[in-house]
């Protein structure tokens, strides 16, 4: 039986290695991804319809990796630090009404099929004018109204402290949408439902912080959050880290087939299968 490996959060650019990156992904065992949208070089925001031709570019690298065997689960959405640039540009109103444009354009893909959930959305990882913020809290509260009509699920950017799993589990209440369909991307390691609020985790697969989550109940997925920027070779992981950490764990027994096929099949199955 080929073992399903699940990255749980990878980019493609077009001015970056592309599809081949991929190809070494399924060389080294992968299986699958959610591909995440990454405000790309090739296309400056400045209107709600700039959204659509950026996420049509992930649509596209969604049907090529198809094309190689491997299950594609494409997220869309308006990446959140976006927000901050167009405030400068446009001011704070303007700014958070192109952002939720970006969030209905995002939405209507997923209705449309082309996309399987909205994401990355969420807040600046980085501390910001509180009016940003709440500007911010507007427009994803507005992607998750639209995910709970839908039924899809929300993979989210944003600051990691005590606070951020409350507030997302009361936006996804909020909404009407079931807390495991809301998604922390780069989450701390830790297990759905321990310390989570009833939130999904989705954890960098380094070797410590996939062992951490095994042990706090193994409730999560693994994601390299590879950016495909090959001027910045350093600052990710590798495109192949996830299939190999998880091979890894399975070889030494770390993990069992159980486990594995939990994190990478039946969660990424239940949240984004459409
Ligand atoms: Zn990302």
């Amino acid at each position: 039986m080929e073992l399903p490996l699940y990255d749980d959060h990878l980019h493609l650019s077009p001015s970056g290695r592309g599809i081949d990156a991929l190809r070494e992904f399924r060389a080294a065992g992968g299986t699958g991804l959610t591909l995440v949208t990454l405000p790309y070089p090739e296309v400056r925001i400045s209107s709600g319809e700039d959204f659509r031709r950026s996420f049509s570019i992930t649509a596209s690298f969604a049907r090529q990796a198809r094309d190689l065997g491997l299950l594609v689960h494409p997220a869309v959405g308006p990446y959140p630090v976006l927000m901050v640039g167009l405030a400068e540009q446009l001011g704070l109103e303007r700014a958070e009404a192109v952002m939720k444009e970006g969030m209905d354009i995002a939405a209507g893909m997923v209705a449309s099929g082309e996309a399987d959930l909205i994401g990355e959305v969420g807040r600046p990882h980085f501390p910001c004018d509180p009016s940003i913020i709440e500007a911010c809290d507007r427009v994803l509260q507005h992607g998750m109204d639209l995910a709970a009509e839908l039924g899809c699920a929300v993979m989210i950017h944003s600051e990691t402290d005590e606070g951020t799993f409350r507030s997302l589990a009361a936006m996804a209440d909020s909404a009407g949408l079931p807390r495991e369909k809301v998604v922390k991307h780069s989450s701390p390691a830790l297990s759905r439902g321990e310390g989570t609020m009833g939130v999904s985790v989705s954890v960098p697969a380094s070797r410590t912080l996939l062992r951490e989550a095994m042990s706090k109940g193994g409730v999560f997925m693994a994601e390299t959050d590879f950016i495909d920027d090959p001027a910045r070779p350093g600052a990710i992981m590798a495109v192949t880290t996830v299939p190999k950490r998880i091979k890894g764990l399975h070889f030494s027994g770390e993990m069992s087939d159980e486990d594995v096929i939990r994190v990478c099949q039946d969660i990424p199955e239940s949240l984004y299968s459409r």
